[in-house]
């Protein structure tokens, strides 16, 4: 059996079952009471990661987790000590960055649509705002006010262009994240206006992105943009939030993203940094880089049943927890996330199976054609790059199953 390539080389064989972090799935399973489905997070994956990154990226720019890609508490509150800053977009994402002990002036807040509740839980325990209209930095300048604090403020800006090649793009043309780059001039004089904490920018021009090239070339605009709208500030900024983008291959075909091409393109960037920028420290936020690789996604096999000439394995699983590995969530066309019967992992391929979830609808494949060892009913399949965007983007209301276990290993 030739071994995927997507699945990480610390996801191993042990006693004929697949093993995460030295325990087998069924050990696994019977550690959360004999559930299924559960997801298990394995945070040597996601050190390994964090390694890899340090080593590419040149010293002076530092590793923020943007949390909606998995916000697990427990894996939050490890994260925490792992990377440099966390970045929330929601009310909720914050409460667990705050219960995690992280110091808030290593907290950012995006999001273009923040209510007053939020801006008034972030401005009171000294959050950094990514300010996305002239609007939003007058609500929350009232609401430093009323709180007697001051608003720590940064600009998110929507750059004039966007990240090529990327799965999302979040920057470019019109969009609802940011602040034109036209008017963030206006909006630096109302800041130095009202006295707020000038925190610096932030651009995030897209996601998903595998090219080397697309991203280093967003860097260098983000780096040139940056600076000339430093000119209009009162101060130099003190943060500069280059965004992310970095991808993950998710499918046959798909090459890694040269990590090491980047970091060197970026340390030449900022050494060649206009002087504005002289004092200025650089973060990248990412989420599916540092957690998508150490996600598994276990379900159990409940039936097995022929339809004409095709096999079906149906599971206890589905696309109310696994959204993106059905094909449903940002794809334009279906393929399969790599995913293995866990039960005999070490076992030979023997037959074409389709894998579907209990859902009834069609939509609900977790895996369509695939080539697995015999498998029988009780067989546990293992769906991988489950650890970012799986349970926290999955309609988990729909047919009211049970939400399932998460556990980090
Ligand atoms: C979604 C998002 C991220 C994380 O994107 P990934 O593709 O998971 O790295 C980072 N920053 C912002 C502003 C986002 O909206």
């Amino acid at each position: 059996m030739s071994r995927d390539p997507r699945i990480h080389p610390l996801f191993r064989e042990q006693d004929g079952e697949l093993a995460i972090a030295g325990r087998t799935v069924g050990e696994w399973i019977a550690a959360a009471g004999g559930r299924t489905p559960l997801f298990i997070y394995d945070r040597a994956i996601i050190a390994a990661k964090i390694a890899d990154l340090r080593a590419a990226l040149p010293t002076e720019v530092g590793i923020h987790y943007a949390m909606k890609a998995n916000p697990m508490p427990q894996l939050v509150a490890w994260m925490a000590g792992q990377v440099d800053g966390l970045d929330v977009a929601s009310a909720g994402e914050l409460r667990v960055a705050l219960a995690a002990g992280v110091d808030p002036a290593h907290i950012s807040f995006a999001g273009p649509g923040k209510r007053d509740f939020e801006l008034e839980l972030a401005i009171g325990a000294g959050v950094t705002l990514n300010i996305e209209s002239a609007r939003e930095f007058a609500r929350a300048a009232a609401i430093g006010d009323r709180l007697g604090k001051r608003v720590r403020a940064a600009v998110r800006v929507n750059p004039p262009f966007d990240l090529k090649a990327s799965g999302m793009r979040m920057g470019g043309g019109a969009k609802p994240f940011g602040v034109d780059a036209d008017k963030v001039p206006a909006l630096l004089t109302e800041i130095a206006a009202e006295g707020a904490d000038f925190r610096g920018f932030h651009v995030f021009a897209g996601s998903q992105n595998l090219s080397a090239e697309a991203i280093i070339e967003a860097q260098r605009k983000t780096l040139d943009l940056v600076a000339d709208l430093s000119e209009y500030a009162e101060v130099p900024p003190p943060l500069v939030n280059l965004g992310g983008g970095f991808g993950l291959p998710y499918f046959p075909g798909d090459q890694s993203l040269d990590l090491a091409a980047v970091g060197q393109a970026l340390g030449k960037a900022l050494a060649a940094r206009d002087p504005i920028l002289a004092e200025t420290r650089f973060v990248v936020e990412l989420g599916r880089y540092l957690v998508g690789e150490s996600g598994v996604y276990l379900t159990r096999a409940i039936d097995r049943k022929m339809s004409q000439d095709e096999v079906f394995i149906i599971t206890d699983g589905g696309l109310h927890h696994q959204l993106a590995a059905s094909g449903n969530f940002g794809t334009v066309i279906r393929r399969n996330y790599p995913l293995v019967n866990a039960s005999r992992f070490g076992a030979r391929d023997a037959e074409n199976l389709n894998v579907v979830g209990c859902l009834c609808t069609p939509l609900d494949k977790l895996g369509d054609k695939v080539v697995l060892p015999a498998t029988e009913v009780g067989d546990i399949i293992a769906v991988f790059m489950a650890g970012a965007y799986g349970l926290t983007a999955s309609p988990t209301a729909f047919l009211s199953h049970d939400p399932p276990a998460e556990m980090l290993a």
